[in-house]
This record gives structure tokens, C-alpha cells and sequence, in this order.
């Protein structure tokens, strides 16, 4: 688990900034940035696992899903976010929502885009959410 920087090709990471303190949902890690307890962001590349789960105030607010290693979906259930609709609209505070990372300007990103979870999305991931206790609505 690590950011860009320090990211090592052959396997895990020189420093690391994420600790799992052995919570889990479905098999999945629960993960803490040591460095920001408080927005407890998720890194970029993981280290052993295909996703982690961030949660802030003991509230469950994103799951990161990564291949070969790399960020490329966000599963978000957060409070008073700013992200759109494909078409420019506000997105619903009270909906999960997606984002897809991708090549913007050369550099691996997330984007900005998001859309709510489509009909497939939810068969793989309802129980997953389910189990987070959230109030916030797939559908
Ligand atoms: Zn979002």
C-alpha cells in the first residue's frame, strides 16, 4: 500500500503509511492512513489486496478496488460530496456512487465523473454494502 512515489514494482512497499488493525467486511480490509487518521485516505497501489475499505468516524465511506495493484474503482457512500453525473449534474448526497479511474493530462487518476451504481454493480456488490450498515441508497 503506498502512494505513487514510493511504489515498488516488485512488490510491496518501501514505507509504509497504512496500517489494517483487523477489521474486515467480506473478507476485505479495513484500512488507516497513519498519516491522516482523520480524512484516512486510501493509497493508490495496494500491497496484497484486490480492494480496501476506508472508514472515517467509524462510518464506512468508500471501497477502492485495485488490478495489478493500480486504483481503478471507488465505490462512494460520502456525506456532502461534490462529484457529477456524466451529464454535469449534482450527484444525490443520499446515493452510493461510482468513479472509475483513468489516464487525464498523462497521469493515473481518479475521475471526476461518477455515475450511480448500475444494475450489475449492485448483483456484485449489494451484500458487501449491505453489511456497512449504511443509510445511504444503491438505488
Ligand atoms: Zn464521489
Amino acid at each position: 500500500m503506498g502512494s505513487g512515489r514510493n511504489y515498488n514494482p516488485l512488490g510491496g512497499f518501501e514505507v509504509y503509511n497504512w496500517v489494517w488493525k483487523g477489521e474486515l467486511y467480506h473478507g476485505l480490509k479495513v484500512i488507516y492512513n497513519k498519516n491522516d487518521e482523520k480524512n484516512n485516505t486510501l493509497p493508490l497501489y495496494s500491497n496484497t489486496s484486490d480492494a480496501y475499505i476506508r472508514k472515517v468516524d467509524g462510518e464506512v465511506v468508500q471501497v477502492r478496488f485495485y488490478k495489478d495493484r493500480k486504483a481503478f474503482m471507488d465505490i462512494d457512500l460520502l456525506d456532502n460530496n461534490e462529484h457529477k453525473n456524466p451529464d454535469g449534474t449534482k450527484l444525490s448526497s443520499d446515493m452510493i456512487h461510482i468513479h472509475n479511474w483513468g489516464y487525464e493530462d498523462g497521469k493515473w487518476r481518479r475521475l471526476e465523473e461518477a455515475h450511480y451504481m448500475t444494475d450489475s454493480e449492485i448483483a456484485a456488490f449489494k451484500e458487501l454494502i449491505e453489511s456497512f450498515g449504511s443509510k445511504k441508497r444503491m438505488r
